[in-house]
């Protein structure tokens, strides 16, 4: 088996662990795998059943869309996924979802403060949200790519959904775990109109600087195999 059938299978193989567990429903949301060997990425085909998915469906693009193998059209967010690649040298999946509990808090316009040890380890010092563009369009992605500089692995994207990063799928799919226990864990804190406590400042930082010699690490390895 060639290596672009494996990035596809990883592609449908993450789609289908995200779609068992509640992350990805029906059509909503895409899922995005680096292709260093044709400077692109892998990306799931626009508004398709992730249920009836199958390697043949995945689409490979290079940086500025030229869609370079695959039958069915790419997602709608591929310039996004794109922006994505450009900017952040360190990521090598990206996952965009509906997920319920972080959504909720895009509704409510609440970034989520540093609450867990391990939120800030992986996703970085707070989940930020992105300011609502509409889908496809390249406000959003110029909004995107404002804010991804900030080397944080998660966000929120008000009105719509989720963005999380990883260096590899496993890490992503970690991520899209992590942000959707913490988001519910702040929503059923805010709930009870009690003050949320944070973790002290200093614990913080520490986690974040661990998470960016990680993908300091990613990035020059990275820039070693191109
Ligand atoms: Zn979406």
């Amino acid at each position: 088996m060639d290596q672009i059938e494996m990035y596809r299978q990883q592609i449908v193989a993450a789609c289908q662990e995200l779609l068992e567990r509640g992350y990805l429903m029906a059509t909503g949301g895409n899922v995005s795998l680096r292709v260093p060997e044709q400077s692109g990425f892998a990306i799931t085909p626009s508004n398709y059943d992730y249920a009836k998915m199958r390697t043949d469906d995945v689409c490979i693009l290079d940086l500025s869309l030229h869609l370079l193998s695959g039958q069915r059209t790419p997602s709608i967010e591929s310039s996004l996924h794109a922006t994505v690649y450009q900017t952040r040298p360190d990521v090598n999946a990206v996952i965009h979802t509906h997920q319920v509990y972080a959504s909720a808090l895009a509704l409510i316009d609440a970034p989520i403060p540093a609450l867990f040890d391990e939120q800030a380890r992986f996703l970085g010092r707070t989940v930020e949200i992105i300011p609502y563009a509409p889908s496809g369009t390249g406000f959003l992605k110029k909004n995107i790519a404002r804010r991804i500089k900030n080397h944080h692995n998660a966000y929120i994207l008000q009105n719509h959904g989720v963005l999380c990063f990883g260096q590899d799928m496993e890490r992503a799919i970690h991520n899209v775990e992590i942000l959707e226990k913490c988001s519910l864990a702040y929503l059923l804190a805010l709930c009870t109109e009690r003050k949320v406590t944070k973790i002290p400042l200093a614990v913080r930082e520490i986690a974040f600087s661990k998470l960016r010699q990680d993908q300091k690490k990613v990035a020059r390895s990275g820039e070693e195999d191109r």
